[in-house]
Parts: C-alpha cells; sequence; structure tokens
C-alpha cells in the first residue's frame, strides 16, 4: 500500500511519514500543492492525505483536479480547527474524510485503515448487475433468483466482469486478469470460456449482460 502526503509543514509531514512507514505503508511526501497534484496524477497511491493549507496551491485546487480529472483514489483531508467551510466544500469536492489538526497519530491511522480498506473492493461480500448476484464469499452465482452452476475458470470470469461492468475488455486484459502468465493469449480459449458463461449467464433471459464487441473484446453491461 502506497500512501501520497501533501504537506508544507515538514515536521507534520515528517511525523506522519515517519508513523506510517512503522505500520509498512510506502510513503512519499510532496511539500506544497502542484507538486502534490503531479505525483498524485502520475504515481499510483492507494491513499492521498492533502492538507488545505499548501504554497503554490491549495488543498482545495488539488482536491477539484484530482476529482475532475477522474483520479478515484481516496483522500482524506488535513484541516485546521476553524475551518469548517473548508471542510465542507473539501468533502463536497470528493474527499472521503477529513482529520483536523492536532491530531494523535493513532486517529491518523484508524482514519487511513478505514480508508485503504474502502478503496479495495474486497470489502464487497457481493457483485450486482441487474438481477445477476455473486456472492464473494459463498462463490454463489444467482440470475433473476436461479442459482447458476460455473466451473472455477467460468467463476473467475465473471467475477472480473463484474468488477469491471461497464468497461470495454480485451482479451489481453482478460488473459492478464483471469488466467496466469503462462496462458497464450492468441488462441480461442477466452471466447470458448465467454461463450460457456454467456450461456449459462444470458440465455433464457431477455436481457443479455455479456455483450461482445467484435474486434475490441467484451462488454458487461446491464
Ligand atoms: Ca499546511
Amino acid at each position: 500500500m502506497r500512501i501520497l502526503i501533501v504537506e508544507d509543514e515538514k515536521k507534520v509531514a515528517g511525523f506522519i511519514k515517519k508513523g506510517l512507514e512503522e505500520e509498512t505503508y510506502a510513503v512519499d511526501v510532496a511539500h506544497d500543492g502542484e507538486e502534490g497534484l503531479h505525483l498524485a496524477k502520475e504515481g499510483y497511491y492507494d491513499l492521498v492525505i492533502l492538507d488545505l493549507m499548501l504554497p503554490k496551491m491549495d488543498g482545495l485546487e488539488v482536491l477539484s483536479e484530482l476529482r475532475g480529472g477522474k483520479k478515484d483514489v481516496p483522500i482524506l483531508l488535513l484541516t485546521a480547527k476553524d475551518t469548517v467551510e473548508d471542510r465542507v466544500t473539501g468533502l463536497n469536492r470528493g474527499a472521503d474524510d477529513y482529520l483536523t489538526k492536532p491530531f494523535a497519530f493513532s486517529e491518523l491511522l484508524a482514519r487511513v485503515r478505514v480508508l485503504l480498506r474502502r478503496g479495495k473492493a474486497e470489502v464487497k461480500t457481493e457483485l450486482q448487475i441487474a438481477d445477476l448476484s455473486l456472492n464473494l464469499v459463498s462463490h454463489k452465482v444467482n440470475r433473476g433468483g436461479g442459482e447458476v452452476e460455473l466451473t472455477g475458470k467460468e467463476y473467475s470470469l465473471l467475477e472480473y466482469f463484474m468488477r469491471n461492468q461497464g468497461k470495454v475488455l480485451t482479451r489481453t486484459m482478460i488473459a492478464e486478469h483471469v488466467w496466469d502468465y503462462n496462458f497464450d493469449t492468441f488462441t480461442n480459449v477466452i471466447d470458448v470460456y465467454v461463450n460457456h458463461l454467456r450461456k449459462k449467464v444470458d440465455k433464457g433471459h431477455s436481457k443479455k449482460l455479456l455483450h461482445t464487441l467484435r474486434g475490441v473484446g467484451y462488454i458487461m453491461k446491464a
């Protein structure tokens, strides 16, 4: 898990960084808004801790830029005590939580843990699209109230489709996520599996969920 801290007060940034590293997180620090925005946009982070009062570009601007650019990384705002309005604005602009300074590290850590969990789809126990549901715990799949029997591979394939519903998935993407790296993507195995899955999931239902995009790949959508 990689975390970005955007905080100009070096003492505060250092204190958070040290504490999080002791908890085995990988941590980067940016000391102004511009650098923070750049890192958050370019790097891969599981969480951004963003101070509101920053030089060059303030936290609210950074937040707007990130959310405007469709970055959905969880964001924890650090705010001063007397900035209720900024806090509300921040939450409205897509921050996930805030912490008022000064705070105890244990409190920060608790928020970080919650946000990191929230960011992960694994917290969900069920995936759903239209009347199709997949239970991640029992591995049971239901369509319109009736149980759908799948093989292990078909289940993995369906899980990948349901986690990415509405997105076009190429055969390469499917191969990388559902099969291991030894898999030869130039075979038609994926098409065969998708066809099996489609029969089990869509056959007999008027609303089709698994669609072929000729020459591109597949998409699951209601
Ligand atoms: Ca600051």
